[in-house]
């Protein structure tokens, strides 16, 4: 006999949104949970690269916690720079130190 067999949490799990059986839902799986701005530290980090080249670097925001390619996009069109991504680390080309700084105080991300 099963648990609450024959009472009214007998039954199969279902979807909340669509109502489904588990089984045979066919939803989108849930939007990732960010972690709220002021509760991570950004450490910018300006790195010198090949040919004297330099490269402004935002660690400490994990992937995991936001949304580092809207980020990225962000930060490039602030700064009219180029960037990437490398793992959890933006990128963006040149010393933008101070405007990197900027959008993400104004994002609510505590800076170091
Ligand atoms: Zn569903």
């Amino acid at each position: 006999m099963r648990l609450f067999e024959g009472t009214e949490f007998d039954r199969p799990p279902r979807c909340e949104q669509c109502g489904e059986l588990e089984a045979e839902c066919k939803c989108p799986p849930p939007e990732p949970v960010y972690k709220p701005p002021h509760k991570q530290t950004a450490r910018i980090i300006v790195e010198k690269r090949q040919r004297g080249k330099q490269v402004t670097v935002v660690r400490g925001l994990m992937a995991a916690d936001n949304d580092l390619g809207a980020l990225l996009t962000e930060l490039k069109s602030h700064c009219g720079a180029g960037g990437t991504l490398r793992g959890d680390e933006i990128e963006i080309q040149g010393d933008q130190s101070q405007r990197v700084r900027d959008a993400l105080s104004r994002r609510g991300y505590r800076v170091r």
